[in-house]
C-alpha cells in the first residue's frame, strides 16, 4: 500500500486535472493520494467525486507558500474537509495577491522588452491559483524562451530582474491557521531551503510532521529528516510533488510515496 501525499493539479500550477490525477494514480496502483495545490483547495472535491467507488481515497490538502524573512518555506496542510471559513478566507486573500503580483511581474517583463498579455496569462492559469509557471508558459508561447525553467533562471526566479515575491505569510501563522481549521500542518520539503534553525519554533506552534520523502531530498537527507521525526515525535510524510508531465522535472506521480502508517497517524489527528 502506497500513498502519494503531495500532488498539484490544474487548479494551481499542475498540468493534469484533478480527475486525470485520480485516474493516473489508479493506473499506478496507488491506494491513497493527497491533492495539495498551492494556496487553494478547490481541486479536492473534484478529485473526490472522480475517486468515488474506485478503490482510491483522496486526502484533502493544501500547500501554503510562506516566507520566514527572505527564506521561502512551504507548509502542507491535511484536512478532513477543507471548508473552514477562516482558512478559505486567507487562501482567497493569498490568491488575490497572486493576481496583483502577476501584473507587477508582467509590467517588469514589459520593461525588459518581453511583452505578454495579462489576459493570456489568466487564460493559461484558468480558474485556480495563478503562479509564475503560467507567466513562464506565456513567455514560452511567445517564443521569448524555450521552456519554463529558463523563465525562472533568467527573469522570474528569485533575484532576477522581473521577480516579485508573493504575499508574505509566516510559517508559524500558516501552521496556526491549519490547526485552527482542524488540519495537520507538515513542513514541506525541508531539505530544499534553510529551515532547520526554525524547526523548534515551528514545533512549538503546532507543526505535526516533516515531509521526509520528496524527490529533491537525497538519501542522506531522507535519513536525517526521518531521524528528526523519530526524535521529535513528528509524523514523517512524503509524496512526489507531481505537477504533470509539462513541469521542469517530471516528479512522476507515485515515484515518491509515504508509508500507510503515516496516513494512519495523520488521520488520527484530523478533527
Ligand atoms: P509561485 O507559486 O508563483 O511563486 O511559483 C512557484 C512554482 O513555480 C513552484 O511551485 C514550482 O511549481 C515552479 N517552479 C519553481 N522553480 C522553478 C524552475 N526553476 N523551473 C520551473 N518551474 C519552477
Ligand atoms: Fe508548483
Ligand atoms: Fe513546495
Ligand atoms: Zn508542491
Amino acid at each position: 500500500m502506497a500513498a502519494d501525499l503531495h500532488i498539484h493539479t490544474t487548479i494551481s500550477d499542475g498540468s493534469d486535472t484533478p480527475e486525470q490525477v485520480v485516474n493516473r494514480a489508479l493506473e499506478l496502483g496507488l491506494q491513497y493520494i493527497a491533492i495539495t495545490d498551492h494556496d487553494i483547495v478547490d481541486g479536492v472535491n473534484l478529485a473526490r467525486i472522480e475517486a468515488r467507488g474506485k478503490g482510491i481515497e483522496v486526502l484533502a490538502g493544501v500547500e501554503i507558500s510562506c516566507f520566514y524573512g527572505e527564506n521561502e518555506i512551504h507548509v502542507l496542510g491535511y484536512f478532513k474537509q477543507p471548508n473552514h471559513p477562516e482558512l478559505l478566507a486567507v487562501l482567497d486573500e493569498m490568491r488575490d495577491y497572486r493576481l496583483i503580483r502577476a501584473q507587477k511581474i508582467i509590467d517588469k517583463l514589459s520593461g525588459l522588452g518581453l511583452n505578454i498579455k495579462w489576459e493570456r496569462v489568466q487564460e493559461l492559469a484558468g480558474e485556480g491559483s495563478l503562479g509564475r509557471p503560467h507567466i513562464a508558459d506565456a513567455l514560452v508561447e511567445k517564443g521569448f524562451i524555450p521552456n519554463r525553467e529558463t523563465a525562472f533562471k533568467k527573469y522570474i526566479g528569485r533575484g532576477c530582474s522581473a521577480y516579485v515575491p508573493r504575499k508574505k505569510i509566516s510559517p508559524v501563522d500558516a501552521i496556526k491557521l491549519i490547526s485552527r481549521a482542524g488540519g495537520v500542518p507538515v513542513l514541506a520539503h525541508p531539505g530544499t531551503g534553510e529551515c532547520g534553525y526554525i524547526l523548534p519554533e515551528l514545533i512549538e506552534h503546532g507543526l505535526k510532521g516533516l515531509e521526509v520523502w520528496h524527490p529533491h531530498h537525497s538519501p542522506i537527507q531522507r535519513q536525517y529528516y526521518l531521524k528528526q521525526c523519530q526524535e521529535k515525535g513528528l509524523i514523517p510524510t512524503g509524496g512526489s510533488d507531481y505537477h504533470g508531465a509539462k513541469h521542469h522535472s517530471c516528479n512522476c506521480l507515485g515515484s515518491v510515496t509515504a508509508p500507510m502508517e503515516s496516513v494512519r497517524r495523520i488521520k488520527e489527528l484530523l478533527k
